[in-house]
């Protein structure tokens, strides 16, 4: 008999399981569909022995003090700033567009006030914002929107920017200065020994046991526990009621290379050609010093396993059902990215755990 049982070992799971065995002393069965913990924050040593992500590049990004401070007890840290560049016609561009970009590309020579009016004659101006063309054009201007948003947004996503929200194409910032790094955030950092080392600490506590490869599907009914914190997809555990929510895949093709490095940052984006959208290096994420180096092509996919939901209006709707539906559900708690449907980053779903875990689970 469990006092909880935990259905998926990502982010969301793990800080939960956390909480419950070490904060309320409770016990917790967390189970997970894949052979290992983690999520999609997943990361390993590949037959080369380089640590990998296994499911994208994934860099911790945070301006919340009480995510990292929570984390930092699981893990030292790293300092990382990760760089993007993008491969426009053979050439490559700091992303986000910012000074360098700009002068690189036409062949200026601007300051960042001659920018900013640059930015001021070439956008277009709006009322509202409503979806992510318009985000990046009232901002950058038509030829900067065609040359590095509208057609690796489409590789992405198979939509065009116009049907997605404004919110997916502004996580992108634009930027006046010379800033090359491709987050903002205050915090900037990955685990020293990677995630996988400090989700196995967050899961050591003994009031914790961990079930792989199995699905919640298959100990539906044979495991006794007071409540369920429920972090897959809402949709497949209301079995599809109000009909499937869309998510969009991914599939990584991954090479070792018999060289140091393959490229010059951790990702280079393909705006315009080839079917992948980057191609990304762990070891300028991780650190690692190695002879040989790994790296992988991200594919956009229609089927495989959930990696995003869509964030436009129609499916918005959609989850708003399933959100009703799970309001009147006392013994259950949905969290993570794909239980609440949202765009979430790494820093956003603890938050969110953390949150639940005070204003929900600490109550009952
Ligand atoms: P997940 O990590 O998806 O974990 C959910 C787990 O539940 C999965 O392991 C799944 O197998 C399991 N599960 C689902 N249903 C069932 C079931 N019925 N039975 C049993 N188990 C089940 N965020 C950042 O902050 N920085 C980044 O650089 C970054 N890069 C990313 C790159 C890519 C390509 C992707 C896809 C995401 C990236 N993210 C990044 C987002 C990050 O991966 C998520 O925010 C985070 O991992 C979500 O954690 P979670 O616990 O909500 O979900
Ligand atoms: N995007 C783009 N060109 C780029 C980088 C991003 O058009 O060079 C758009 C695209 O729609 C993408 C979104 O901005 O899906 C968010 O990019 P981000 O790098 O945050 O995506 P993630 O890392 O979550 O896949």
């Amino acid at each position: 008999m469990f006092d909880f049982l935990i259905v998926g070992a990502g982010f969301a799971g793990c800080t939960l399981a956390d909480c419950i065995a070490t904060k309320l002393g409770r016990k917790v069965l967390i189970i997970d569909t894949r052979n290992h913990i983690g999520g999609n924050a997943y990361d390993y040593y590949d037959n080369a022995g380089v640590l990998v992500h296994r499911y994208g590049a994934h860099i911790f990004h945070t301006n919340s003090k009480k995510v990292i401070d929570y984390l930092s007890r699981f893990t030292q840290w790293r300092v990382y700033q990760h760089e993007v560049l993008a491969k426009l016609d053979g050439d490559l561009y700091p992303i986000p567009i910012n000074l360098n970009t700009i002068n690189k590309l036409y062949g200026l020579n601007l300051n960042s006030q001659e920018l900013a009016d640059f930015y001021d004659r070439v956008r277009e101006k709006y009322d509202r914002i409503e979806n992510s063309e318009q985000a990046v054009i009232g901002k950058v201007g038509k030829d900067l929107y065609n040359k590095f948003f509208k057609n690796y947004t489409y590789k992405q996503w198979e939509l065009w920017p116009h049907e997605l929200d404004a919110s997916v194409c502004a996580r992108i910032p634009v930027r006046t200065n010379k800033d090359n790094r491709y987050f903002g955030d205050k915090y900037q950092l990955m685990p020293l020994h990677g995630y996988t080392k400090m989700f196995e600490k967050m899961l050591s506590h003994p009031n914790i046991k961990l079930m792989l490869n199995t699905s919640f599907e298959e100990v539906q009914g044979w495991i006794k526990f007071d409540h369920l914190i429920y972090t897959g997809q809402i949709d497949r555990f209301f079995d599809y009621q109000f009909g499937k929510l869309p998510y969009r895949s991914l599939r990584f093709e991954f090479e070792t290379h018999d060289t140091e490095y393959f490229q010059p940052v951790a990702v280079v984006n393909y705006p315009n050609d080839y079917d992948f959208t980057r191609i990304v290096e762990s070891k300028h994420i991780t650190g690692q010093k190695h002879s040989k180096t790994t790296i992988y092509h991200e594919y956009p996919e229609a089927e495989g396993d959930p990696y995003y939901p869509i964030p436009r209006p129609e499916n918005r709707e959609l989850f708003q059902k399933y959100k009703n539906a799970a309001a009147n559900l006392q013994t259950v708690t949905f969290v993570g990215r794909l239980a609440q449907y949202q765009y979430y980053n790494m820093d956003q779903v603890v938050a969110a755990a953390l949150t639940v875990f005070e204003d929900r689970i600490s109550q009952l």
